[in-house]
């Protein structure tokens, strides 16, 4: 055991959704920084970070890649998907069209370059939900999960702002990508 935690690889994780749905956020959470409050239009410098996770007797590090604001040109290089096992897709329950957008465009890019991900349907924002908000709900994100080309291991629904959900999300997915050594 000693001997395969030394040895165990590093798990790439990208994360992809429109502009605006929170992935930045996400990042700096899974960085373990605070909630960024200011603009967010600056561009990043740092595009990706490690963080070890312990999964019952073993260790399995995971490198989260942000977009970096890139997705707003639709310029994601190849690099980005390459050797991917795991895929973040970040839409916002309370905008509709985020979510819509990961069936027509999110998805489709991953299907393209890298069927073998297992993907995971990530519903941030969760904060902004009120009664009176067009909410994307549970139910019908379960059925899209049936219909999706890709391999959806994990649907979750987090607040990048108030935290919840956040810490619960990364560890289960350091669990489902650690089954597949
Ligand atoms: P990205 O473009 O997908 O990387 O999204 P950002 O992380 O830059 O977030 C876009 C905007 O949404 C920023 O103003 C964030 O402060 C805000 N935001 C991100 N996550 C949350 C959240 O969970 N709740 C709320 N209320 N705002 C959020």
């Amino acid at each position: 055991r000693f001997y395969r935690s030394l040895t165990t690889a590093i798990k790439k994780v990208v994360l992809l959704g429109d502009a605006g749905v929170g992935k930045s956020s996400l990042f700096a959470r899974f960085c373990g920084e605070d909630f960024p409050r200011t603009c967010t239009t600056v561009v990043q410098l740092r595009a990706s970070d490690i963080r070890e996770f312990q999964v019952g007797y073993n260790n399995v590090r995971v490198s989260l890649w942000d977009t970096a604001g890139v997705e707003r040109m639709l310029s994601l290089t190849e690099n980005y998907y390459r050797k991917a096992v795991g895929v973040l897709l970040v839409y916002d329950v309370t905008d509709r069209e985020t979510f819509e957008n990961l069936e027509s465009t999110w998805v489709p890019s991953v299907t393209l370059r890298n069927n073998k991900v297992k993907a995971f349907l990530v519903g941030n924002k969760t904060d902004l939900i009120t009664d009176s908000a067009d909410v994307v709900s549970e139910e019908e994100v379960q059925i899209y999960t049936r219909t999706c080309p890709l391999d959806v291991v994990g649907t979750f629904r987090v607040s990048a702002k108030t935290c919840s959900g956040v810490e619960e999300m990364f560890t289960k997915l350091a669990e489902s990508i650690l089954e597949d050594n």
